[in-house]
Formats: structure tokens, C-alpha cells, sequence
């Protein structure tokens, strides 16, 4: 019989050592693997801040979010940092220029080795306050104008009791303004909910073809009215689109009637609808004949209450809110759309839908 030249005796002590060396190895391992996860978590905390946010352990940088990739640790943000963790409370401050901005830095103590730093863009701030001031004074003066000349015929109709043609001119002024505020009113409540955090869409799979036919049979009586020939082409076989269909239609409603809207007698309107297999998206086109917009404003009409000068032709009603509303409900499908004119030849608005 042979005899293994090492002999290795495994007895009770043995066997605890390597049970306590497995529960050992376990535990560093679960140790790691919930640093790891906390680091995953506060990743993705600090990326869901919109403006640059920093963890520092101590005094050294742990974490920063993709919004503050480009900035440095400058001496200043240090300062922060340090009056903070040192004194264990918030600290706010206005930094001048971190690479070329002003910021306003907020220190936060988030346990005894860790400080959250924000930064918060005051540039980027003051400008969104003027935009909404902006917004506010164009509101009121879009809703101060029909409601001047409501007043004016009013008290016109109370002044001259008797004329009865001019009576029923101020009350058919008085019915096209008050239809204009209601208009108006309608579209500054679907922008509302449109930007609200709590909006959502109600997908359902859609057949795009089908909603442009609805959509051009609705407007046909308009259409006619006008003197506009509408016609659609749909490529076969196209695939469904995961839709919101009320939200869609008031995209293909209030394009179609801009496009009545800013077509002369005896022009044509032609939407098209394609598939792009390989950006997987269905494409769809509106084009007029109309007047178009001139160069210089074709990169605002999508801006809120943006409205093109008109070079000629009768005054058209309109909010300047209609685009603004269709853009937004395209970018919550995950969509797109692009305006191409020229002026005096047509307009055509094109949206891109993605599916499957
Ligand atoms: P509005 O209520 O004024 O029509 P929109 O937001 O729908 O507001 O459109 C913004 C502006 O874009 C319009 O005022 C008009 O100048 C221009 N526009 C939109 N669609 C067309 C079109 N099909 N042809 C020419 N101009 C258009």
C-alpha cells in the first residue's frame, strides 16, 4: 500500500478556521457589494440634480453628477466645502465665476465625513425669470387687447340703444372676441398641463393613417369653406405607433388648420405619411401651398406666442400658442418635428413618431 508523503490532519480546529475564513470572505464581500450599491445610489442621486452637484468625504472629491464634469474644484468651492464639514451645518454662498458663470453654492452636511455641494447656475436662474416675466406681460397683453375691444362695443351698444345695425355689428365683434379669450385661455391651460409634472400620455397602439383620415374628414367642411383641396398618401403596410390618440389629433388638427389657416383660395394642402425602417419611425408631412414665413422667423414659431409677421393679406387669428402645444406632445411621444418654408411658395411641417 502506498504511503502519501504528507499526511494532513483536518480535526475540529481546522474546520473552524476555514468556517470562519468563509464567514469572513462573505462578509467583506457584502460589505463591498453595499458601498457599491450606495455609490450606484448616490450616482444616480447627484445625476438627477439639473444643475452640477459634488460629495466630498472629508475634504476629497468622492462623486461628481454629469453636470459637473467640466468644473474643477476650485479653491473657492473648497472654502465651502470646508467651513461646512467643519462647522457641521449648511452653508450657502455666492461664488462669482467658477469657470466663467457666477454660482451659488450650497453646502450640505450629509453625516459627519460627508458634504453634498450644489451649484446653482444664477445666470441660468435670472434668465428663466425673465422669460416668465416676459411670458406673463405678453399673456396679459394678448388678453388686455380682445377684452378692450369687448369693452368698447359694449359701451357702444349702451350709448346708442337705437342703431340697430350697429348693435348687432358690436355684438357679432363682441361674440369673435370673446371666442378668441376662450381660445386663448384653452391653449395656456393645455400648455399648463402639458408642462405640469404630473402629465401623462395614454398610449395606446395607433393606427396613424386612420387618425390623419379622421382628422382631414373633420376639417373638410373648413377645407371647402376656404376653397383648400386636401389630399392624403399613405404608404401601405405601416406599422402602429404606441400613441396618446386625443393628443395626437390635436397635433394633426392644429397643424391642418394653420395650414388652412395660412392658405390663400385655390391652394392645396397634402399630407403624407411613410415609414423610415431604419430610424424604425413613421414620418408625416404637411405641406401647403400657402403663404409661408419668412427665414427670419422660422426658428421661433415654435417659441410660446411666437407669431410671424405677415407681409400682406388679411389679419389671421391666432394665439401663437397652437405649435407650441403640438411640439411638446410630439417630444413626450419621443418624436420629433421640423418646420421648411419659403416664403411666398408653402410650408411643410414634418413629425417623426417612433414604434415598435
Ligand atoms: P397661431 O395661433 O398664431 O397660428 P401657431 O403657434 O400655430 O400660432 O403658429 C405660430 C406662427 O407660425 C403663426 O403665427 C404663423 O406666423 C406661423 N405659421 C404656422 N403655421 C404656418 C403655415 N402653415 N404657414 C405659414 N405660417 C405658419
Amino acid at each position: 500500500m502506498a504511503i502519501p508523503d504528507v499526511i494532513v490532519y483536518f480535526g475540529p480546529l481546522e474546520f473552524a478556521a476555514v468556517v470562519l475564513g468563509i464567514v469572513l470572505a462573505t462578509a467583506v464581500a457584502l460589505i463591498f457589494r453595499h458601498r457599491a450599491r450606495n455609490v450606484a445610489a448616490l450616482r444616480r442621486l447627484l445625476d438627477g440634480f439639473p444643475y452640477p452637484a459634488m460629495l466630498f468625504r472629508r475634504s476629497r472629491l468622492a462623486l461628481k453628477n454629469v453636470n459637473s464634469v467640466d468644473l474643477e474644484e476650485s479653491r473657492e468651492l473648497m472654502t465651502v466645502v470646508s467651513e461646512s464639514w467643519r462647522k457641521g451645518e449648511k452653508v450657502v454662498r455666492t461664488v462669482p465665476a467658477v469657470e466663467g458663470q457666477s454660482y451659488q453654492v450650497r453646502a450640505i452636511p450629509l453625516t459627519s465625513e460627508e458634504t453634498l455641494l450644489l451649484l446653482e447656475d444664477l445666470a441660468a436662474a435670472q434668465r428663466q425669470q425673465a422669460f416668465y416675466r416676459n411670458f406673463i406681460q405678453n399673456v396679459s397683453h394678448e388678453l388686455k387687447t380682445p377684452l378692450t375691444v369687448i369693452q368698447g362695443h359694449a359701451a357702444k351698444i349702451g350709448d346708442a340703444p337705437s342703431d340697430r345695425e350697429g348693435w348687432i355689428a358690436s355684438i357679432r365683434i363682441i361674440s369673435e372676441e370673446a371666442k378668441r379669450l376662450t381660445q386663448l385661455v384653452d391653449n395656456l391651460l393645455t400648455l399648463a398641463r402639458l408642462e405640469s409634472p404630473s402629465f401623462h400620455l395614454d398610449l395606446a397602439p395607433t393606427n396613424l393613417g386612420a387618425l390623419l383620415e379622421e382628422s382631414i374628414l373633420q376639417m373638410s367642411e373648413l377645407a371647402e369653406k376656404r376653397q383648400i383641396a386636401i389630399s392624403l398618401n399613405l404608404a401601405s403596410g405601416l406599422p402602429r405607433v404606441q400613441a396618446d390618440q386625443a393628443r395626437l389629433k390635436q397635433v394633426v388638427l392644429n397643424l391642418l388648420d394653420n395650414a388652412l389657416k395660412y392658405t390663400p383660395p385655390g391652394g392645396e394642402v397634402t399630407v403624407n405619411l411613410k415609414a423610415d425602417p431604419e430610424a424604425k419611425r413613421l414620418v408625416c408631412s404637411i405641406h401647403d401651398t400657402g403663404e409661408g414665413i419668412p427665414e427670419e422667423d422660422l426658428p421661433y414659431i415654435f417659441d410660446k406666442l411666437y407669431r410671424a409677421r405677415r407681409a400682406k393679406g388679411r389679419p389671421v387669428e391666432g394665439s401663437g400658442l397652437g405649435l407650441t402645444i403640438v411640439q411638446q406632445i410630439i417630444r413626450a411621444h419621443g418624436g420629433e418635428i421640423e418646420a421648411q418654408s419659403e416664403l411666398g411658395a408653402g410650408s411643410t411641417f414634418t413629425f417623426k413618431l417612433p414604434h415598435g
